[in-house]
């Protein structure tokens, strides 16, 4: 059998390291860029980390002593797959600069055409092409006149310089606290454009001294041990509480929550203004050791009045004011509906995903959509995102993913995807679900779909452990 994987970030290196390990050696990886990476590669803003602690925010089978924070930055992350993919063999199988743009099921098997204008064809595709990958540019009026540099948080141009400079950054969501706390101090001055506030708990950042580093490489158990303790309290204390918003768990977050805006910004007109009036955790909660402490540096500046336009010296928000800038930063998030598209996939009978998905992405347990044999995604539409480590969700998913593809290599099948009326129904249940989770709760987010529904698993991490353990096969169409 052969395997096509269209992208080489951490699901990719991921689903090439199981392939092979279950002794599948016709793996070849489709990866746009230079090198494998994904979010990691693409997002290289100042002050970039992972806000999963970093022992969790690894594959289980390849502990990293060497971490230097409890959230460490961005780049030791990109090293951390690079090593990981160098080590196992991965980057022999990618065709690096090549970007799968039509994936065409036909006679059985699924035709690739690529950007260099290759053909290939694979029995299995694996997308495995990210979450939150297509940068979201909102349309500012005249954003085309503005005299500075102006690009989007996941491609930062490290050619402008900042020391000394006034920096704009619009929004408020992970990416732009992260900014916030990382140029505060270094710019002359710095607006933050605030459309919507954003609870922030507060997390602490300690190095790894020496001697712990030293501890982590001499006894690798000890890792293991720290990655999965702090994945089942993560699962505990957070993915536990936010399908149920009246938990008391939920409360407790909400409470850390007010505490630290209360304690830590002493402005009672400033504090006012970073106040959201919605619940906890209901957008993606924000984690920072220092945002309330830096957004009060004399430097900073918090732009709550609406922005009008963009003219050539800066800013203009609807009070008036032109906030001058020589640089402006959106940090306005990413189009989270996207998935494998824009690549056109083509599924039984010439059927367009884009038409399947014209209501919205849908797929069964995020991995598969009827009509589509032998194509699976990773952290694929409706997942658990949000809520859980990426990282073990796309493990578990690989592991489930192998297990549907062992009906075809043991000869069972020559073709297998989920039945309509079983992604129908979890669909419907789903949404059921979505009701008494803290994202229903009265607020805009990247993943509420246009119905208002979480795009998200809605469910516990128990039952998703459940179905990822062993496909059941009744969901599923057998053919050949
Ligand atoms: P985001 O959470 O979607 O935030 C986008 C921000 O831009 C929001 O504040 C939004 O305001 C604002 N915005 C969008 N369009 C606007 C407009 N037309 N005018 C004014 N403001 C506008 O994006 P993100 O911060 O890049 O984060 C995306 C996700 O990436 C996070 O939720 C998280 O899952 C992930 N992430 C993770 C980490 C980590 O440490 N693990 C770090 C960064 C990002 P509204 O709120 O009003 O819509």
């Amino acid at each position: 059998m052969r395997f096509a994987i269209i992208g080489a970030g951490m699901a990719g290196i991921l689903a090439t390291i199981k392939l092979h390990e279950a002794g599948h050696d016709d793996v070849v990886v489709y990866e746009k860029a230079d090198r494998v990476g994904g979010t990691w590669r693409e997002n290289t803003y100042p002050g970039i980390a992972c806000d999963v602690p970093s022992h969790a925010y690894t594959y289980s089978f390849e502990p990293n002593p060497e971490w230097s924070h409890r959230f460490s930055p961005g780049d030791e992350i990109q090293a951390y797959f690079e090593g990981v993919a160098a080590r196992r063999g991965v980057g022999d199988v990618v065709r690096f600069g090549e970007e799968v743009t039509a994936c065409e099921f036909t006679d059985g098997r699924w035709r690739l055409t690529t950007s260099t204008g290759r053909h290939d064809a694979a029995d299995v595709v694996i997308a495995a092409t990210g979450v939150l990958h297509h940068p979201n540019i909102p349309a500012f009026e005249g954003i085309e006149t503005f005299r500075g540099a102006v690009f989007h948080s996941a491609r930062w141009d490290h050619a402008v310089p900042l020391d000394g400079r006034r920096v704009g950054v619009i929004g408020t969501g992970s990416t732009a606290v992260q900014i916030t706390s990382a140029l505060v101090e270094r710019v002359a001055h710095f607006c933050l454009f605030q459309r919507t506030p954003q609870w922030v708990i507060q997390v602490d950042n300690p190095a790894f001294s020496a001697e712990e580093r030293a501890a982590f490489r001499a006894d690798p158990d000890k890792v293991r041990r720290l990655h999965d303790n702090l994945s089942r309290s993560f699962r505990e204390a957070f993915a536990a509480a936010v399908i149920d918003a009246d938990s008391p768990k939920m409360r407790a977050i909400e409470d850390e929550c007010r505490r630290n805006l209360e304690q830590h910004v002493t402005d009672p007109v400033l504090r006012e203004k970073l106040r959201p009036t919605y619940r906890a955790a209901c957008k993606r909660l924000v984690a920072s050791p220092d945002f309330y402490e830096k957004i009060q540096h004399p430097n900073a500046e918090l732009v709550t009045s609406a922005i009008v336009r963009v003219e050539p010296e800066g800013v203009r928000t609807a009070d008036g004011v032109l906030h001058e800038l020589d640089v402006l930063v959106l940090a306005t998030g990413f189009r989270a509906d996207r998935f494998v598209r824009p690549t056109v996939v083509r599924g039984r009978d010439g059927v367009d995903l884009d038409e399947v998905w014209k209501d919205g992405p849908v797929a069964y347990l995020s991995v598969a959509v009827p009509g589509f044999p032998n194509f699976f995604m990773l952290n694929g539409p409706n997942g658990p995102v949000g809520n859980f480590s990426l990282i073990e969700v796309a493990e578990m998913q690989v592991g489930y993913i192998l297990q549907l593809v062992e009906q075809v290599r043991a000869g069972r099948c020559r073709e297998v995807s989920p039945t309509w009326q079983a992604t129908q129904d979890l669909e419907a249940e789903r949404r059921e679900a979505a009701v008494g989770t803290v994202w229903t709760t009265g607020c805009n987010s990247w993943y509420l779909d246009k119905d208002g529904i979480p795009a998200t698993w809605t469910f516990s991490f128990d039952r998703f452990c459940d179905e990822m353990a062993a496909p059941r096969l009744d969901a599923y169409e057998l053919v050949g």
